[in-house]
């Protein structure tokens, strides 16, 4: 390190193993001795740090060696659904301490869902602390450095909501929020693919949302819109009207929404997205083939995003990757047939493996890593 390393990198170095004695962290840093102690006793005053003194034994006094301490700290997370917002505590290294389920709809606005959401935090913390920060992921465009609700694909009536200062008139704490797919493109990349730098997030669910992780971070974009593919048209898609005004965004033609329609147009009696999942594990040819056309165009719009981006996997997520091996066919067949050779020569195209806990991991690291940060410390 050529300037003088703070607290805050110090503490980087022992999250990361890199140094976990006072001699290494001296010799990595070339802090001084009395400059180390002094940082290293900050550490764990503020309970990030606590010692282990076993250490390989050289003959003489093994050296101390510094841990991050994950329970030095919770933070409290939510992530909001159209219908059920899954709630939970986790400690400083991002693993769930308890976990709680809500059925309540967004569209009871914010200041009803939040509140609830409050309340529930204040009971899973009594006993636990000290709260570090929380986090929210919200299933609508959020314009990051304010964590304020943009054009809110679902939840209309929380367009433009400020979100942080409502939430820290209770809990005086830093409070972050994002989109609720940027999110789990976090979760995913930390949890499943942590040596997968630049990975595509797609979310086909009632709607197609992507989340872009380029060189380890979210790349929000200048407003935190980036990401937003579903009304991106398709070629071919017959003429579908979309609810944004245009004809056939790929939210019209390859969305949950857009299965179930065209199999009631062929007259097949399916009320919702897990009955077309059975259809498919029953291996019935008619909706096999309508899965496997939308993921076709569903590929038409990832092909162009893995030759702009140039990702190493591509993860599927949300309700229809249920249907995942027609739709990976679809895809597949689009993005290896219109990407670029060097895009695709090691690229996966993967089914999301965090399941419905990915939201929760994400929102945890999306404030872990901004109070941990080394500028934040
Ligand atoms: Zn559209």
């Amino acid at each position: 390190m050529s300037r003088i390393a703070t607290t805050g990198e110090v503490l980087q170095l022992i999250r990361s193993g890199e140094a976990t004695t006072r001699a290494e962290i001296g010799r990595v840093t070339a802090l001084s001795r009395p400059a180390v102690t002094h940082r290293v006793n900050e550490l764990l005053q503020r309970g990030l740090v606590v010692e282990d003194a076993e250490g390989p034994s050289t003959g003489g006094r093994p050296p101390v060696r510094l841990r991050f301490n994950a329970a030095g700290g919770v933070v409290a997370v939510a992530s909001l659904g159209a219908s059920r917002t899954q709630i939970a505590l986790c400690d400083l290294a991002g693993d769930v301490i308890e976990r709680t389920d809500l059925v309540i709809d967004v569209e009871e606005g914010p200041d009803a869902v939040l509140g609830l959401v409050m309340d529930t935090w204040e009971k899973l913390l009594e006993g636990r602390g000290p709260l570090a920060g929380v986090g929210l992921g919200v299933p609508a465009t959020v314009e990051y450095a304010r964590g304020r609700t943009e054009s809110a694909r679902v939840m209309a009536s929380w367009t433009g909501v400020e979100i942080p200062p409502r939430i820290a008139k209770r809990f005086p704490v830093p409070v972050l929020v994002d989109n609720d797919v940027n999110v789990i493109a976090m979760g995913e990349h930390r949890g499943v693919y942590p040596d997968q730098d630049d990975l595509l997030f797609v979310k086909v669910s009632t709607r197609i949302g992507a989340g872009v992780v380029s060189s380890g971070n979210i790349m929000r974009g200048a407003l935190g819109a980036a990401g937003e593919i579903g009304h991106i048209p398709v070629r071919d898609g017959g003429g579908v009207l979309c609810r944004c005004g245009n004809l056939d965004c790929v939210d019209s033609v390859a969305s949950g929404t857009a299965i179930l329609r065209t199999l009631r147009e062929r007259g097949r009696d399916v009320e919702t997205l897990a009955d077309v999942t059975v259809l498919v594990r029953q291996g019935d040819a008619e909706t096999m083939a309508v899965v496997r056309q939308a993921g076709r165009w569903l590929g038409e719009v990832i092909a162009s995003a893995v030759n702009l981006l140039n990702p190493s996997v591509v993860v599927l997520g949300g309700d229809v990757a249920e249907m995942f091996m027609p739709l990976v066919s679809g895809v597949r067949e689009v993005v290896y047939q219109r990407s670029t050779q060097l895009a695709t020569r090691s690229l996966k195209i993967e089914r999301s493996r965090l399941g419905p806990g990915a939201g929760i991991t994400g929102c945890a690291l999306l404030v872990i890593d901004h109070i941990l940060d080394p500028d934040a410390l």
